[in-house]
Parts: structure tokens; sequence; C-alpha cells
């Protein structure tokens, strides 16, 4: 299954005649198997030891190309870094206000929210995120 979404997404890394350095993929596998939103600065890190000569901008533009394609998200929060997020489906996030865990959610009846608020401002909606806070099942164990 996850190779399926690193396969997918090398494919349209193809499709739009994008080199697939050793990198590259590397960035892009870390993300579909570590899901977990990861800094640039996170993913640099964990992928330093394989690649000695890889810089944090490296990891950045390949970042910066996934978005751009709408392979990968990324997830701006005031002055923190941006986090990424392989995504090919619109989710939700629940964020642990103690540990800072992100994880995923699907709830497809929100997207009426969408028509609503179109109903209510007259705006043609483009997009929505939601994002709830609270504190995560192995926190709450801790605590
Ligand atoms: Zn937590
Ligand atoms: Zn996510």
């Amino acid at each position: 299954m996850e190779n399926e979404m690193v396969k997918d997404a090398i494919s349209k890394l193809k499709e739009a005649n994008i080199r697939i350095t050793p990198q590259r993929y590397a960035v892009l596998e870390y993300l579909v198997e570590y899901h977990t939103h990861p800094t640039a600065d996170e993913i640099y890190r964990a992928l330093e030891s394989r690649f000695p000569n890889m810089s944090v901008a490296t990891v950045y533009n390949n970042l910066r190309m996934l978005t751009e394609l709408g392979l990968v998200q990324e997830m701006k929060y005031g002055d923190a870094s941006s986090r990424f997020d392989f995504s090919t489906h619109r989710h939700y996030h629940a964020i642990c206000q103690n540990c800072g865990k992100i994880a995923d959610f699907h709830y497809p009846s929100l997207d009426d929210v969408e028509i609503a608020a179109g109903r209510l401002t007259g705006f043609d909606i483009q997009d929505h995120r939601l994002e709830v806070y609270g504190i995560c099942p192995e926190c709450q164990e801790k605590m």
C-alpha cells in the first residue's frame, strides 16, 4: 500500500519531467512511511546519515517541488516551522497540546461546510481546513 503511494508519486514526477534523484526519492519515501507531518529539519536529520552531502536546503527544495505538484501539503503554523504532509486525500488534523503529535482524521461530511459557507457569504469556496486541539492517547496515559 505505502509502496504503491510512493510509486504513484514517482510516476507523477516523471510525468512532470522531474528527475528522480536518490535524495528526492528518500524525502518522498520518508513522508509516506512516517506519517508524522515532519518539518524539513526532521527529515534532514533522519536522512543525514544516508546522504552526507545533502543540505537542509536540498530537503526544502524537494519539499517545495512536491508541494507545487500537489503531492505534499505544507502546513503553516504562525512562526513555527512548516510541517509537511504527504496527502492525496482531504483530511483534518488533531494536534496534541502536550507533545505536538499530529493525527489525521477523515470526516467527509464537513464538505457540506463549503456549500453552506458559499450560500451564506456568496463566496466561490475553494478549500477549507480544520484543526482540533487536545491531548493525545499516549499523553493521556502518562498524565
Ligand atoms: Zn501527546
Ligand atoms: Zn495530515
